[in-house]
């Protein structure tokens, strides 16, 4: 994850789920340790309400289990704790169980209510802990697989339109607060419709799924996205104009080369327009940014197809 919360690759990970317990009693550290230490989980620990958000902000657990009461020093209780963690869009999809000696009724519906899922009450059994444990972890993935389906791209399994918009604005604060390049490729396949009409759309599709892992294969930090039909767009954070025209560069190469297996004598190719932020231009917005982009690709199709084109100028030709 980056510091926006998104995810830099797709969630492949079979790591081993992590479980925070912010608890200050050391007798529930030492017995969580203990009972759970030949199951598959890694236990994470704080015992000070503070130190906890903290933690819970560095190591981005899957789980939290989270005590009620604190000692009166700390001057914060569980549900204040919970309520941090919800505020922070970093921590804000944790799942959060409450372990608490309060039998209050009142108590179990104030932490329902403030985004809790689940409530447990000391002293508990280790199996019914360990199942509600296991059933946050399967929420939890669950919710995850759901939320990257939303920002994927079906046919290609590259990000979506409205992930790009999202990532592009993140990304283009993080440049402007340090200072950094951010450029954007934008691509559109060359005269695609008659490749859809001459050999079908399944082949079109297969021709845009191929295209997509061209995009995917640049460096991991880069965000390759399907903008809609047959245009694309890469977002390439920390990288000059000159980088991602070369980046562009080798994009257009290697699909002018490509050798499709059914059609051996057929030969495709795209256009590609890049822009730039650079310490130079940093006050470009994000859609200015894209529009130039854009312009840039109108350019580089209006030049003849089958190469890239980059606007450095909005007045430029
Ligand atoms: P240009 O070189 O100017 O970009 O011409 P073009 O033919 O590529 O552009 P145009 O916008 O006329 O046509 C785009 C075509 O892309 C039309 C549409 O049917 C096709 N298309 C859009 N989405 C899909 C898709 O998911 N699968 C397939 N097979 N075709 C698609
Ligand atoms: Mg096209
Ligand atoms: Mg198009």
């Amino acid at each position: 994850m980056n510091a926006h919360g998104f995810p830099t690759t797709p969630d492949t990970s079979d790591n081993i789920p992590r479980i925070l317990l912010i608890d200050p009693s050391a007798l529930m550290h030492r017995l969580l340790r203990t009972r759970l230490q030949l199951e598959h989980v890694e236990i994470l620990s704080a015992t000070r309400g503070e130190e906890g958000v903290q933690k819970a902000l560095e190591l981005l657990p899957d789980v939290i289990l989270l005590e009620t009461e604190f000692p009166p020093e700390e001057r914060i209780d569980g549900f204040e704790l919970l309520q941090r963690l919800k505020e922070d869009a970093r921590t804000k999809d944790i799942s959060v169980i409450f372990v608490s000696e309060s039998r209050e009724t009142m108590d179990r519906v104030r932490g329902l209510d403030l985004g809790a899922v689940d409530f447990v009450q000391k002293p508990f059994e280790m199996a019914e802990l360990k199942a509600r444990v296991r059933t946050a972890l399967r929420m939890q993935k669950l919710l995850r697989m759901l939320a990257q389906c939303a920002q994927r791209d079906g046919l290609t399994a590259l990000w979506n339109r409205a992930y790009l918009d999202q990532r592009l604005t993140a990304e283009h604060s993080e440049a402007q607060r340090h200072g950094r390049s951010l450029s954007v490729i934008l691509c559109d396949i060359d005269h695609f419709k008659s490749v859809n009409d001459r050999y079908g759309h399944p082949f079109g599709d297969e021709v845009l799924a191929h295209f997509a892992t061209i995009l995917a294969g640049g460096r991991a930090s880069d965000v390759p996205c399907r903008y809609g039909g047959e245009e694309f767009a890469v977002i390439l954070p920390a990288t000059t104009v000159d980088e991602a025209t070369e980046v562009a560069e080798r994009f257009r190469a290697s699909f002018e080369a490509h050798r499709w297996r059914r059609h051996p004598d057929l030969v495709l190719t795209a256009s590609f327009g890049v822009a730039a932020l650079s310490p130079f231009q940093p006050m470009l917005t994000a859609s200015e940014l894209v529009q130039r982009a854009d312009d840039a690709l109108y350019h580089a199709k209006r030049g003849g197809r089958n190469r890239v084109s980059l606007r450095i100028k909005s007045d430029a030709a």
